[in-house]
């Protein structure tokens, strides 16, 4: 289908040299989906018939790195952006090395190394959604799955091929789906949602850095107070966040979903950096403050015995996950400096580390609270402007009904 897609230049003139070179190259998976959906897309991927060898001869060594050992690519850098280059792959091979006693994972998949075709590439993705490629030269949609146009119409996540194998070969796209459901407002397609019902066990069979990988980009995710209600509400947050699904409806919970959601609006309208160590503070704070036998919402004062609970939270909150030490380091900071903002501005605190992200949890702690920020911007100064999100935000944010709830106790919206 011919549809002009405004693609970053950079990976359209990445696209054309490889083209040029003699190579079947296109743009791919999410920013493809994400254009047609109006969306703004975090970065472009590109696939190629070129190997990673081919595609570093093609842009040169200084500008190449081959990685990955799962999943061999490249990354060529650009302009201070890294694209990522793939090879057209086939539908990989199976395993039963890791298959469990109850004969879940034995169509596991741990290598996806072997080259194919463009139409072989598209059919062993996951998505009809993700499965459409772009070639920004001729400004052309190609639908290879023949499906993914009508769906992302249609606003539908369709496993490619048999759905139940597909969530088998690799649980971790039981949450990708979800993540779609979120992220768009997508509902599942009938066999795809039941085939998820029924494969969420398999979830166990993920492996912890691949879940560690999406928790990073969901904590990075603007939607990421969507991404846990869905999660919850379709019953996959038992298998991925096991003590935030624990304390699912309780008051901590609630206010760290409110927490997030605030940090999620400013950071949509560009009023705040993006940042995972601000996510997992905010996420963290209710459950420090109930730790120390605090109400929602009333902090606590430093002591020793908080630091530890801070420590504490962190520790387990996202566990068996293991998210990167830098960034829980920070949020311990940001959590560390709550208290202290509180008690006025002084002068120090602005070399404290973390300052500014706590100063914007601080922020969002009192819009949560609705009360009005100006006096704060004052105090604390704000090198950016603050703005009120919330109202506008709300309306269109939650526009439509809610997903079905399968399990545990209704949500909360
Ligand atoms: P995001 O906006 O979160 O980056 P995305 O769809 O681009 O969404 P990526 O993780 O960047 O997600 O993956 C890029 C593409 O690779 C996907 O669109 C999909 O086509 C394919 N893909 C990713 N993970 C899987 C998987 N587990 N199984 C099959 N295909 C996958
Ligand atoms: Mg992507």
């Amino acid at each position: 289908m011919k549809q002009h897609l405004n693609v970053s230049a950079d990976a359209a003139e990445i696209v054309e040299d490889l083209q040029r070179a003699g190579f079947e190259a296109y743009i791919v998976g999410g920013a493809v989906r994400d254009l047609l959906l109006g969306r703004s897309p975090k970065d472009f991927d590109v696939s190629c018939a070129a190997t990673p060898e081919e595609v570093r001869a093609v842009f040169g060594r200084r500008s190449t790195r081959i990685i990955g050992k799962r999943f061999r690519l490249s990354h060529v850098f650009r302009n201070g952006e890294i694209y990522e280059v793939s090879t057209f792959r086939q539908a990989p091979a199976k395993t039963e090395s890791r298959a469990g006693k109850d004969h879940w994972g034995e169509n596991l998949i741990v290598s996806d190394n072997a080259f194919g075709t463009a139409e072989e590439d598209a059919w062993r993705r996951d998505f009809t959604v993700n499965a459409l490629f772009y070639d920004p030269v001729k400004e052309e949609i190609l639908d290879l799955t023949g499906q993914g146009l009508d769906d992302i119409r249609d606003h539908l996540v369709r496993a490619i091929g048999e759905p139940a194998l597909r969530f088998e070969e690799d649980p971790v796209r039981l949450l990708r789906a979800l993540k779609l459901v979120a992220q768009f407002d997508f509902a599942l397609e009938n066999q795809t949602e039941n085939a998820l019902f029924s494969k969420l066990p398999c979830m166990k069979l993920a492996s912890v850095s691949r879940l560690t990988l999406e928790l990073e980009k969901l904590l990075q995710s603007s939607y990421n107070d969507r991404h846990l209600q869905v999660f919850h509400d379709y019953g996959l947050l038992q298998y991925f966040l096991p003590t935030i699904h624990a304390a699912w409806g309780l008051p901590e919970t609630e206010y760290a979903i409110d927490l997030l959601y605030e940090r999620n609006c400013r950071v949509e309208e560009r009023s705040y950096r993006n940042s995972v160590s601000l996510a997992m503070a905010a996420l963290a704070l209710p459950f420090v403050e109930k730790a120390l036998g605090r109400e929602p919402g009333t902090l606590w004062e430093n002591s020793p015995e908080a630091s530890d609970a801070i420590r504490r939270v962190l520790g387990t909150l996202f566990k068996p996950l293991t998210p990167m030490i830098r960034m829980t380091l920070s949020a311990e900071h940001i959590l560390l400096l709550q208290p202290a903002l509180e008690q006025g501005f002084r002068p120090q605190l602005l070399r404290q580390r973390g300052f500014s992200h706590a100063r914007e949890l601080g922020f969002i702690r009192h819009a949560v609270a609705g009360e009005d920020l100006a006096p704060l911007v004052k105090e604390w100064g704000e090198s950016r402007e603050i703005r009120e999100c919330r109202p506008e935000k709300e309306a269109s944010r939650y526009p439509k009904k809610r997903r079905p709830v399968r399990h545990d106790r209704p949500g909360r919206r």
